[in-house]
């Protein structure tokens, strides 16, 4: 909004689809809301009753800088342990996705630097770059390639002016999980051109078609790669934003002082909550991957039942992003009408950036029995027949 109070940078609007969601959600009372990467599951109750517990032992204030140590300690466990990465102290630091993202950006840019990102693209990517003073460069990735980056027109896009490519696997929205092959590309031009990497690896959990593949775990990678990494999807924790970032000590550094400026501390509640999260992950996890996976596994095969739509075999995440270019009509129309006609709201694949055009996405966050209405009624419409 443009006013003399408001800094200028602020006039354009920085309003996305997702902004928009739960006001279209309202318009309808029997709407099926397919829109929003929140997990209709809460919280496991024994990690609410954990987090209880500890705020009542005391832990109610501020906690260390870099985050709660047992956390930490934690964190640095799970890599070891599941991912075979050996992460020192100094290169962990609490924090939560949206945020981290943002002191990665601040810490590693200065005014004007590009950072590539493959489309189609988180919502926030764009603006989350343009917030710490650079520019964003889109890589579109293609259903045609399976949605994996391609190198050599990563390559093209490289620029004096590059600083830092962001990636995403499992990916929202496409679902894609970059192959071995594509994480070793991807870095070997990252060598190549002194790059740095931002790993956005927030759904861990959800890679069904292979093992979740970390950044981290590509040779070569750690000391020019920051992994940002979340509870919000893989425990069903969103509202307690808390997560963390792995990168070089020097780099953790300069993260921390800006978050120190900014935050100071990050909720202690939410970490003791995440601390008894990771510690029972295998406890907590299983049942839930299992249930977002038969969702996804699900819906996948309503979508390619139903005439003009079609979508790739599902890979990771609980997004489905599915092809409905036969339909002749844009992305837009073909949500709007999907909201007015079958009373279902979804993304039109355009909010992830232009090639996400001919293309709608949904998140599985209701279960099989809401996912079969929402398939029946969209199967009824004209566009679809
Ligand atoms: N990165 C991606 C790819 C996401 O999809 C999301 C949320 O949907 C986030 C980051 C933000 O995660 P958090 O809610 O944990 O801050």
């Amino acid at each position: 909004m443009k006013h003399k109070y408001i800094a200028k940078r602020f006039w354009k609007d920085y309003h996305t689809a997702m902004s928009s969601s739960y006001e279209l959600a309202r318009k309808f009372d029997d709407c099926i809301n397919l829109s929003l990467g929140d997990p209709d599951l809460i919280t496991d109750s024994r990690i609410i009753k954990a987090a209880m517990d500890d705020a009542l032992a005391g832990h109610t204030k501020y906690t260390d800088f870099r985050g709660d140590p047992e956390l930490r300690r934690a964190i640095r466990e799970y890599y070891r342990d599941d991912l075979g990465v050996d992460v020192a102290d100094e290169e962990i630091m609490v924090s939560c996705a949206c945020m981290a993202m943002n002191l990665a950006l601040q810490a590693v840019l200065d005014p004007g630097d590009e950072v590539i990102i493959h489309a189609p693209y988180y919502t926030q990517y764009p603006q989350q770059i343009e917030l710490a003073y650079g520019v964003p460069v889109v890589l579109d990735t293609l259903e045609e390639e399976d949605f994996q980056v391609n190198v050599e027109r990563l390559e093209a896009l490289i620029t004096e002016r590059t600083k830092a490519i962001v990636i995403n696997s499992p990916n929202n929205p496409t679902g894609s999980c970059f192959t071995p092959e594509t994480m070793q590309r991807i870095l070997a031009v990252a060598q190549k051109y002194d790059l740095v990497i931002i790993s956005d690896e927030i759904y861990s959990l959800y890679s069904f078609s292979s093992p979740f593949m970390s950044m981290l775990q590509v040779e070569g990678a750690r000391k020019r790669t920051i992994v940002i990494n979340s509870f919000s999807k893989d425990y069903t924790m969103t509202g307690w934003r808390i997560g963390h970032i792995i990168a070089p000590d020097f780099l953790i550094n300069a993260i921390r002082q800006i978050s120190e400026k900014v935050i100071f501390t990050y909720p202690s509640i939410s970490q003791r909550a995440a601390l008894y999260a990771l510690e029972h992950r295998h406890e907590i996890q299983p049942a839930m991957r299992e249930e977002y996976k038969s969702r996804v596994f699900y819906a996948a095969r309503r979508i390619n039942q139903i005439p003009h739509m079609s979508v790739l075999d599902p890979k990771g995440t609980f997004y489905l992003f599915f092809n409905i270019k036969e339909t002749g009509l844009s992305s837009a129309e073909v949500s709007s009408r999907i909201l007015q006609e079958a009373h279902v709201l979804t993304l039109p694949g355009s909010a992830f950036g232009d090639c996400g055009e001919g293309y709608i996405r949904i998140a599985c966050t209701v279960g099989v029995d809401k996912l079969a209405e929402a398939f029946d009624r969209i199967g009824r419409m004209d566009i679809f027949r």
